[in-house]
């Protein structure tokens, strides 16, 4: 199929998504995948290919599809894409935020970027194999999960307790990945390789009581818990760098080495400059001091 077929389908498919308004506000009533989940059943209904859905509660549907790979011993590879999405403020936007108009050459919605459109492009990728008689060493997965806007408690997290043998995979291909980033006059394809988290404390901030007439003599509670969201709210984490992300940075400055040897460098002076930190020592090695230098290229 040519790739403007392609593309149509994948429009196609992201903006009837979008129309299913599957806003998930947290809440176990919200939701309702089940329509996305009926409309990507219908279109990857397919001879040879394992469809399941699975719905803990009413509304909280997901879908998981397998391709039976011919090796048991091969990985599998899971391709996992979620199909709600985050309430919206009507007012704020331009176009209405679940009619999924193409306009310019865009689609617009909630969800057009988070993640219907990976979730329709993966749906489309599958199918198209799947009408080509592929036939993967490796069992191929693909799967369309509810409830990722809210800790995946009625999706990702269910399926992995209570299906696991569905789901289960060597490698994962999800959100975040593919975001179109121009740089030096091309365009390139990041992959995110992790996210951050939630953590979730309950804190209990203990005082004085006092009367009002006498408010010099307390200790306000109030007044400690909010010093504590202030200093919450400033935090700024710091920055990691970690291997990869310089040497895709390297590549994308556009050095010709195959590696560069500044940066190899500069990784192995921040390990062992952190286990020396984390014993109390700071001698460096005139190597590592050299592997200081930035890479002529300006990628480190
Ligand atoms: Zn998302």
């Amino acid at each position: 199929m040519a790739p403007a077929d392609l593309t149509g389908e994948v429009t196609d498919l992201l903006q009837q998504l979008i129309r299913n308004r599957c806003v998930n506000d947290g809440t176990p009533a919200s939701g309702h995948e089940v329509r996305s989940v009926d409309l990507l059943e219908s279109y990857l209904r397919f001879p040879g290919a394992e469809l399941k859905r699975y719905e803990p509660v009413p509304g909280r549907a997901s879908l998981v599809l397998r391709i039976p790979g011919s090796d048991p011993r091969a990985p599998t590879l899971h391709f996992m894409g979620h199909t709600d999405v985050v309430p919206v403020t009507p007012s704020g936007w331009r176009h209405d935020p679940f009619a999924g108009e193409l306009i310019d050459g865009e689609v617009w919605g909630r969800g057009a970027v988070d993640m219907l459109d990976i979730t329709s492009s993966m749906a489309v990728a599958v199918r198209r194999l799947m009408e080509s008689d592929f036939r993967p060493k490796g069992t191929l997965v693909y799967s369309a999960v509810a409830d990722e806007e809210a800790m995946g408690t009625f999706g990702a997290q269910w399926l992995v307790e209570n299906a696991w043998n569905d789901v289960r995979c060597e490698y994962l291909v999800t959100e975040f990945g593919g975001a179109r980033l121009p740089l030096r006059g091309t365009i390139k394809l990041p992959i995110m390789t992790s996210e951050k988290g939630s953590h979730w404390v309950r804190l209990r901030m203990r005082g004085t009581p006092g009367h009002g007439s006498l408010p010099y003599q307390s200790d306000n509670a109030l007044v400690k818990a909010a010093e504590l969201a202030t200093r919450i709210a400033r935090y700024r984490a710091g920055t990691a760098r970690a291997h990869q992300s310089r040497d895709v940075r390297h590549r994308a400055q556009g050095c010709p080495r195959r590696r560069c040897w500044s940066l190899l460098l500069r990784d192995a002076h921040d390990v062992l400059a952190q286990r020396r930190a984390g014993r109390g020592q700071d001698k460096r090695h005139p190597r590592q001091r050299r592997a200081l230098r930035r890479c002529p290229y300006g990628c480190g």
